[in-house]
């Protein structure tokens, strides 16, 4: 059986790779390659710059109002096409289908955020900054912005992205996962069916050729990047020593801090979600418990029977509540994980690498696991593992607790539990993580909020969607002006110029 490769789409239509290099996309519940992505090289991503470049000056003028009424009918073609595209999402990802069409909604949001374009874009005005002196300012699309997305949200993370930058008039080159690559390619083609001009964006799959060569375009003024921490570091800084606007969000080790107040059947509900919905890999999901005083024994007993009745097989199979890992490359490295948390004193809870699966065939299964007694020197502690793994360190007090997750060099997400109002108050002052939940695991923000993290998690000035999103994706302008009457005498003045 041939296995049919993807086209790029560049220019508002599919373009054939000529590079001669592809990658195998998987379905991971079965083993099989079910396509191939192209790898765009430099040239094609070249023609996709150019074709981003040729229809800006259109788009830019285009009024707000117009942009937005495109991106109102787009959101009514997502909504049409919902169940189709979770379908999608979960074929190449193996998550779960109602996984998969919960992150199509958090997409479809940023959409919806993006048709306030013209309120959002109104910028400010103030009368007499000086005597019959005005000022405003204006809101500006930056030009040519690109977006590299990861491999586990295969529609949200671009749609944290080429909504907000379209919207403000820029126009946009997507490299999207080539583990992935076939729902930015539909979101492309739905676009153009809501009545999107041709090169306004543009899709080319590709791997670190076609990174290397959005980074260094002349003709590329923005850079938005979401992917581990190495790539983003790398991202951050090539792209802005060529003079480009750069975000990039990285990896994560998302802490949550279980008090012995909390509601413990409540949190241990949510801590497996927040574990191991979507296999682990989320870039929120939690994957530190702090089990704080003497709640550690009668939680670790709860997470080990709920997670051991997880339902784990195919993202497609009704009832499922966990699918396989996007790789069998993730899984092994994931394996070795486990294992070297064993060698180095874990006690294992529960052993996913002992699941058995039924009907797992050649799938990238690994089952839940959890292990206990983790402490911030072991491999499991230090490195983020994207998996369906739990690690739980126990500690005295909450002080202890904030200094570890302070102590961390990621900062994405965390979340306290606890029925203390006040230690929930001090937690949410003195911890220094971007997103943080109160009783909530997993404290991803609203598109009309901004998503991102600190430290390690985000390189760049400006986090995602919401109005820092706006901001990111347009240049500020401001205007003075007066207007002189015939008659007004004038005068020269070599000093500053003040509105006294
Ligand atoms: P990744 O860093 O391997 O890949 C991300 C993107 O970079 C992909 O498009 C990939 O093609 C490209 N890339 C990979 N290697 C490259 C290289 N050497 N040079 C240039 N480009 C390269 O990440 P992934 O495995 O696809 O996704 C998982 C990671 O993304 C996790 O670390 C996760 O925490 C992170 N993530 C973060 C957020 C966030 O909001 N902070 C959201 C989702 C995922």
């Amino acid at each position: 059986m041939t296995v049919p490769v993807l086209p790029l789409w560049i220019g508002g239509r599919e373009v054939h790779s000529g590079s001669g290099r592809t990658g195998d996309v998987f379905d991971p519940s079965t083993g099989e390659v079910i396509r191939r992505a192209p790898f765009a090289n430099a040239a094609e991503v070249g023609q996709a710059v150019a074709a981003a470049r040729a229809a800006l000056p259109g788009w830019r003028d285009a009024p707000p109002l117009r942009r937005a009424r495109i991106l109102a009918r787009f959101r009514e073609l997502l909504e049409a096409n919902r169940d189709e595209l979770a379908r999608l999402i979960s074929q190449e990802h193996g998550k779960t289908v109602p996984d998969a069409a919960g992150s199509l909604q958090r997409g479809i949001e940023v959409v919806e955020f993006a048709t306030g374009a013209p309120h959002l874009l109104k910028g400010e005005r103030a009368e007499d900054v000086a005597r019959g002196v005005d000022s405003h300012s204006v809101l500006q699309p930056v030009g040519v912005c690109a977006g590299i997305t990861p491999f586990n949200f295969p529609a949200m993370v671009p749609m944290w992205m080429f909504p907000v930058a379209i919207a403000c008039g820029n126009t946009f080159v997507l490299k999207p996962s080539e583990k992935v690559p076939s729902t930015a390619l539909r979101l492309a083609r739905l676009l153009q069916e809501a009545g999107l001009p041709e090169g306004v964006l543009n899709v080319v799959p590709g791997d670190a050729e076609a990174v290397g060569a959005i980074l260094t375009h002349p003709d590329v003024n923005a850079v938005s990047f979401v992917g581990s921490t190495p790539i983003a570091r790398h991202v951050y800084e090539t792209a802005a020593r060529t003079g480009k606007r750069v975000q990039a969000l990285g990896g994560a080790k998302n802490h949550a801090v279980v008090l012995p107040d909390a509601e413990l059947e409540f949190t241990a509900d949510a801590l497996i979600g927040a574990g191991y919905g979507s296999a682990g890999e989320r870039c929120m999901a939690i994957s530190v418990v702090v089990a704080v005083g003497d709640v550690a024994d009668p939680l670790v007993a709860r997470l080990r029977d709920k997670a051991a009745a997880l339902k784990v097989g195919p993202g497609s199979q009704a009832g499922v509540e966990m699918g396989p890992l996007v790789t069998a490359a993730h899984r092994e490295r994931i394996r070795g994980m486990v294992a070297a948390g064993v060698a180095q004193g874990a006690k294992v809870v529960l052993d996913g690498r002992e699941s058995r699966i039924p009907g797992a065939g050649g799938g990238f299964f690994l089952g839940p696991t959890l292990l206990d007694h983790v402490t911030p020197g072991m491999t499991v502690y230090r490195e983020e593992i994207f998996g369906p793994v739990l690690v739980v360190v126990r500690v005295r007090t909450l002080e202890e607790a904030i200094e570890l997750v302070n102590q961390n060099p990621y900062g994405n997400g965390t979340a306290i539990f606890t029925g203390s109002g006040k230690a929930a108050q001090q937690f949410e002052h003195e911890i220094q993580v971007g997103m943080v939940g109160v009783n909530v695991a997993i404290p991803v923000p609203m598109a009309f909020f901004s998503f991102g993290g600190w430290k390690q998690s985000l390189f760049g000035d400006l986090h995602v969607h919401g109005m820092e999103g706006v901001k990111f994706y347009t240049r500020t302008k401001t205007v003075t002006s007066r207007w002189p009457a015939i008659e007004e005498k004038s005068r020269i003045t070599l000093a500053m110029p003040t509105s006294g």
